[in-house]
């Protein structure tokens, strides 16, 4: 009765870390459902909204699916139809780098309406170069991500004197 009573400790142990590596693979298992991402601010979770919240009006943004951080104001919209974030949460000040970077890098590879030609043939080789020119991997590279020192050194690099060059010519 009482060696009943007393848990056989060594024998426990022993099922407690046999049990441990299943434990580690189930937690490493990638999750199906998307968590939500921490703000990189407050470190606390952010919550999925809708453009309707984000821009209160704009009718053509009310579907949008964004993570925003209410008392950071911080937000990040999502890959079209989609809760896969385009990056990292955002303030205003980020956010504008962000943009810019977009708008200084994106038509060297984007070709729009009456423009013939971009610098670089696809997204993946201009993504190539950048990397190249920031000195990160093209697996690190990513506008989303960045900061914002990193947001103006790629404008700085898109509007070098060998980027510019070629683009005024042709216009
Ligand atoms: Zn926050």
């Amino acid at each position: 009765m009482n060696s009943q009573a007393q848990p056989d400790w060594p024998k426990l142990m022993e099922e407690v870390t046999a049990q441990f590596p299943r434990t580690l693979a189930y937690l490493a298992k990638p999750r199906e459902k998307m968590t939500v991402p921490i703000c990189p601010y407050c470190n606390n979770p952010s919550e999925l909204v809708t453009g309707e919240v984000i821009y209160p009006g704009l009718w053509h943004l009310r579907k949008k699916q964004l993570y925003r951080c209410a008392p950071c104001s911080a937000w990040v919209g999502c890959h079209d139809g989609t809760t896969t974030p385009l990056g990292r949460l955002a303030k205003p000040n980020l956010r504008r780098a962000k943009m810019r970077a977009h708008a200084a890098f994106d038509p060297l590879w984007r070709k729009k309406f009456g423009w013939t030609e971009t610098r670089f043939p696809d997204r993946r080789s201009a993504y190539k170069w950048l990397s190249e020119q920031l000195g990160i991997t093209s697996a690190e590279c990513h506008i989303g991500m960045f900061d914002v020192d990193m947001c103006m050194r790629v404008v700085e690099v898109c509007q070098g004197p060998d980027m510019t060059k070629d683009r005024k010519s042709k216009t």
